[in-house]
């Protein structure tokens, strides 16, 4: 990893406007909030875009026509705390644990049409993992997702 201070307000704006016309054409609005928390932490840039692209993107293909992406970043102590919510079409219970897997896409029939492979959820886990940060999910079918991602502000004290 090639390790630097992040600002992840910046980083998920610059994110917002990458994804800002694929949101516009299924008219989801896509809302970001930073309750004035600064939410910078140590990480590795092109890695930890690569992560919030994924799940920000992710977010907007799995909700429906005028549908809710809201991502919210928090401070607690000595990490800081990622929500990414969608409105959007949910995961069954049985499916939740297995979504971080290489190549596993829950509905084969409906995903092929949004053209994925399945490696989206996996790549994003194991750079959160090299990252000590954590990610989970909580998801109701027809209502939405959530995932939850903490990091670390600062690395050295696993080094
Ligand atoms: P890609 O490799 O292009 O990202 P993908 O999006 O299918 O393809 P993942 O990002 O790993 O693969 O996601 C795995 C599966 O989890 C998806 O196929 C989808 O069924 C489900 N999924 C992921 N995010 C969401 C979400 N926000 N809402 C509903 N289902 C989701
Ligand atoms: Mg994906």
């Amino acid at each position: 990893l090639n390790i630097q201070q992040i600002d992840l307000q910046e980083m998920l704006n610059d994110i917002f406007m990458m994804l800002n016309s694929k949101a516009e054409q299924k008219d989801i609005q896509l809302t970001l909030n930073l309750n004035d928390e600064p939410g910078v932490i140590e990480g590795d840039f092109d890695r930890l875009k690569q992560v919030f692209l994924n799940l920000i993107n992710n977010s907007i293909t799995y909700t429906s026509t005028a549908g809710k992406v809201i991502v919210s970043i928090k401070e607690k102590n000595d990490s800081v705390k990622i929500n990414i919510k969608d409105t959007g079409i949910g995961i069954a219970d049985d499916e939740l644990p297995r979504i971080f897997e290489r190549f596993y896409r829950v509905d084969k029939a409906r995903s092929r049409n949004s053209g994925g492979t399945g490696l989206g959820l996996a790549i994003v886990k194991h750079i959160i993992e090299a990252h000590h940060g954590s990610i989970s999910v909580e998801s109701e079918v027809g209502v939405g997702t959530t995932f939850t991602l903490f990091f670390r502000k600062k690395l050295e004290t696993f080094s």
